[in-house]
C-alpha cells in the first residue's frame, strides 16, 4: 500500500470515551523499548511520526493513526516500563484491555517482542489478554538486525515456546534498520483490508 496520508487523529487517556471509528484497525502492544515507534514508522514510510522512547514526556495513551483514511494503526500504551507505580501500571493494563474487548472494528493485534530475549511475565500476560479476547496475535519479533543470522532458528524458537504459541500463530521476525519484515506485515494487514 502507497501511504498518501497520515493523521494522528485520536488520542485517548485513561479517562478517554475510545472512537467509533468506521475503518479497519490494527493494533500494536510491546513493552516500552521493544521498537513499536519504529516499527509504525516504518510501516508508514515515515521517520518520526510515532514518538520514540528516547523523547521525553511520551505519554502512556491509545493513539490512532488515520492511515488513507482506510485504516487506523493503533498504538497501545508500551507496557512494563520500570519507574513507574503498580497503580500506574494497573491502569494501563485496564485501558489496554478495555480496548481489546470493546472495539468492533479491531481486526488484528500486533504483540511486539525483542528477538533477543526470553518473553518477560508481562510479554506473556499481553499475549493471554489478547488470545482471551478472541484473537490470534502476530508475534513481531523486532530488533532482528541485532542477532547474528545464524541465531534466528533459535531465538525464534526461544519466543514461541515461552509464549506458548500455537504452530498456525504467525511470527514474523523485524528490524527498523534494514526493513526485513515489513512487507510481510502490509500484506497481512492488506488481506484483512480484503475480507
Ligand atoms: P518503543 O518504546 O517500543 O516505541 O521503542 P522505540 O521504537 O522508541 O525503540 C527503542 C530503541 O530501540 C530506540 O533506540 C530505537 O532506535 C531502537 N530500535 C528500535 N527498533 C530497532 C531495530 O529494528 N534495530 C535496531 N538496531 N534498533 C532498533
Amino acid at each position: 500500500m502507497i501511504i498518501k496520508n497520515v493523521e494522528l487523529e485520536t488520542v485517548c487517556g485513561i479517562t478517554s470515551k475510545l472512537p467509533e471509528n468506521i475503518h479497519p484497525e490494527f493494533a500494536f502492544a510491546g513493552k516500552s523499548n521493544v521498537g513499536k515507534s519504529s516499527l509504525i514508522n516504518a510501516l508508514m514510510n515515515r521517520k518520526s511520526y510515532a514518538r520514540t522512547s528516547s523523547q521525553p514526556g511520551k505519554t502512556q495513551t491509545i493513539n490512532f493513526y488515520h492511515i488513507n483514511d482506510a485504516l487506523y494503526y493503533v498504538d497501545l500504551p508500551g507496557y512494563g516500563y520500570a519507574k513507574v507505580t503498580l497503580a500506574v501500571k494497573e491502569k494501563w493494563g485496564k485501558m489496554i484491555e478495555n480496548y481489546l474487548q470493546k472495539s468492533p472494528m479491531l481486526k488484528m493485534v500486533f504483540l511486539l517482542i525483542d528477538i533477543r530475549h526470553e518473553p518477560s511475565a508481562n510479554d506473556k500476560m499481553m499475549y493471554d489478554w489478547i488470545v482471551h479476547n478472541g484473537y490470534r496475535p502476530v508475534i513481531v519479533a523486532t530488533k532482528l538486525d541485532k542477532i547474528n543470522r545464524s541465531q534466528i532458528q533459535k531465538h525464534v524458537k526461544m519466543l514461541r515456546t515461552g509464549l506458548g504459541m500455537e504452530k498456525e500463530d504467525v511470527l514474523i521476525p523485524f528490524s527498523a534498520e534494514t526493513k526485513q519484515g515489513r512487507e510481510e506485515i502490509w500484506e497481512l494487514i492488506e488481506g484483512q483490508m480484503a475480507d
